[in-house]
């Protein structure tokens, strides 16, 4: 197993759509090991292919508290949404910043899991909030898109200086 690097806010990586898993092998597993590994690490509750550079349709999700219950969904798709659900989300891939996102409350996903098998669930509450932040992660949209751009423009100007400030440590 190997911990991953997590892509950050504004890197164009992010934006990149993911493309449907064909195979669900070895290899892909070893990737979903990988992706759970450094999602404890961070520590997150869900991680998107995208965010470790990987474009394709699969993601992880624990949102348990004891990290015992992880889920893993392969070309993840919502084939019903209802209710609705304000939550202050954060990213992995924009550290440091939480805010409000409305989404819906109740779920049900069509997936594959980690050996390939079609399945349908139902998902509501934290799980459910998490499952459609991971699968805008695969379709190229971050969280704070649905903030103001005024907003979302002080996030990226605020995470670009950290990393200068980051880089310049490393050099000096
Ligand atoms: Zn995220």
């Amino acid at each position: 197993m190997a911990k991953l690097t997590i892509l950050e806010f504004p890197d164009p990586r992010l934006r990149k759509k993911a493309v449907p898993v064909d195979t669900v092998d070895d290899a892909l597993r070893a990737l979903i090991d990988d992706m759970f590994e450094t999602m404890y690490a961070a520590p997150g509750i869900g991680l998107a292919a995208t965010q470790v550079d990987v474009h394709r349709r699969l993601l992880v999700a624990d949102v348990s508290a004891d990290k015992d219950d992880p889920h893993v969904f392969i070309n993840p798709e919502i084939l019903e949404k209802d209710g609705v659900t304000v939550t202050e989300e954060g990213c992995l891939s924009v550290p440091g910043y939480y805010e409000e996102v409305k989404r819906a409350e109740h779920i049900r996903v069509r997936y594959l899991d980690r050996d390939g098998r079609e399945r349908e669930g139902e998902f509501e509450g934290l799980l459910a909030v998490c499952v459609q932040h991971e699968i805008d992660h695969l379709d190229g949209k971050l969280f704070v898109d649905y903030l103001s751009e005024a907003k979302r423009s002080r996030i990226r100007k605020k995470l670009e200086k950290e990393r200068r400030h980051q880089a310049a440590a490393v050099v000096a």
